[in-house]
């Protein structure tokens, strides 16, 4: 038996079946490429959904990584620790003045904006504690969070759902007006749909979101856990959203995952600070979120995107992208549409593939189908042109096969 065929075995008896996972097994990753156990060579369009926003084993993170792992380990939150407050200060920075609460991974961070909403809205008059959502969305898969994800098979067999969650159509104002009332206490938005197909909420839609929440005291959320760190061309998806008069939407606050610890489990809820206030000993916490070597990693990816202008290479990419994907005679007749910003990328097909993955692979590529018929790409930002090139190469292939 094969090397590959005895860890797959092993695997097998000793790991929960709750993924849907291909019979490879990954070795080695350097930037955007990665090795299996047989040898095989994959370029990285996926960028393990999303985590690996600067790729496999960057230089600088393994530097951050090694530098904090040999001066302090971990601690706990009784203490204030200087790698939790550099990676807050950068997010002060690139998102707007606020303060962090730190955790593992995207649902906890969306649990936290949650209950910081339901605090600010207990406190009312009125007790809100409502929360609208989309059809479509995905949020995580707490209890909660699949109550709050817009998407049916994601709730299916976990009946009764935790009250008080509502979706409605993105970019439907009228239902969303319909679907809040005076205890609601928190909408929660993805900038850019991720699960649900890539489906960029429209700029008026969030501006006028915005005035409704101001207008109504709900807590507007940025689910940014695909959108952050620069996956979008900026340094979070709601800053594209600019309105008239040049001036950005804003959330109250904005939760990250996946990117945020370039492929370690690191969570953020970054609140307005009149919100976090809110959050006082004793009303949330996370043992081990905000550990000294994630932090330090956190931070370091920061100071790389900002260093590399790894924002204007993803826009630059991105934008090359969807050029090419318009123009490629080949699969043309198959696209029904192409969407996204940065690299963070969607081919709508016509109709669902068969065994797309395993294609992609045979060509030796990583993507991903979501929603039945999008292609989703979604690379390190640090991929380079070259090996763009060679992905998409891949990608047009792939699909004028299946
Ligand atoms: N929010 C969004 C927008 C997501 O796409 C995901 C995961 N795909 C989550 C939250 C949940 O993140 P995690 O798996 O880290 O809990």
């Amino acid at each position: 038996m094969s090397q590959t065929a005895q860890i797959l075995e092993r695997g097998k008896k000793t790991v929960i079946g709750n993924y849907a996972r291909v019979p490879i097994v990954m070795a080695r990753g350097e930037g955007s490429a990665l090795w299996d156990t047989d040898g095989k060579e994959y370029i990285d369009l996926f960028a393990g959904f999303g985590g690996c926003v600067l790729g496999h084993c960057h230089p600088a993170l393994i530097a951050a990584a090694r530098e904090q792992s040999h001066t302090l380990w971990h601690v706990g939150n009784t203490y204030w620790t200087e790698p939790q407050i550099e990676f807050a200060e950068r997010l002060s920075k690139f998102a707007f003045t606020g303060q962090a609460f730190f955790c593992h991974s995207g649902l906890e961070a969306n649990e936290a904006a949650v209950k910081l909403a339901r605090l600010r809205g207990g406190a009312q008059a009125k007790k809100k504690w409502k929360v609208v959502s989309f059809n479509q969305s995905f949020h995580g898969r707490s209890l909660a969070m699949i109550a709050a994800t817009g998407n049916p098979q994601v709730k299916a067999g976990f009946e009764p759902a935790v009250p008080g969650f509502t979706q409605v159509d993105l970019g439907d104002l009228e239902g969303l007006t319909a679907a809040v009332d005076d205890e609601t206490a928190a909408v929660i938005v993805e900038p850019i749909q991720g699960e649900g197909g890539i489906h960029p909420v429209p700029i008026e839609f969030a501006i006028e979101l915005r005035k409704m929440c101001d207008a109504r005291q709900i807590t507007l959320i940025f689910d940014e856990v695909w959108t952050g760190c620069g996956r979008t061309g900026k340094w979070f998806g709601f800053q594209h959203f600019v309105d008239a008069f040049g001036k950005i939407v804003q959330p109250d606050i904005v939760t990250m995952g996946k990117a945020v610890g370039a492929g370690l489990p690191v969570g953020v809820m970054f609140a307005k600070p009149e919100l976090a206030a809110l959050l006082v000993p004793g009303k949330h916490g996370c043992t081990l979120g905000g550990n000294p070597i994630c932090m330090n990693v956190a931070k370091t990816i920061f100071d790389v995107i900002e260093r590399e202008r790894l924002l204007d290479h993803a826009t630059a990419l991105g934008e090359h992208a969807i050029a090419r994907l318009r123009k490629e005679s080949k699969i043309a007749h198959k696209i029904a549409e192409i969407r996204g910003r940065g690299l963070f990328l969607g081919i709508d097909l016509k109709s669902a593939p068969e065994k797309f993955l395993d294609r992609a692979l045979a060509h030796g590529i990583i993507a991903n189908l979501t929603a039945k018929t999008v292609v989703r790409l979604a690379p390190p930002i640090n991929i380079s042109k070259e090996q763009w090139d060679k992905g998409l190469d891949g990608v047009i292939a792939t699909i004028a096969e299946v």
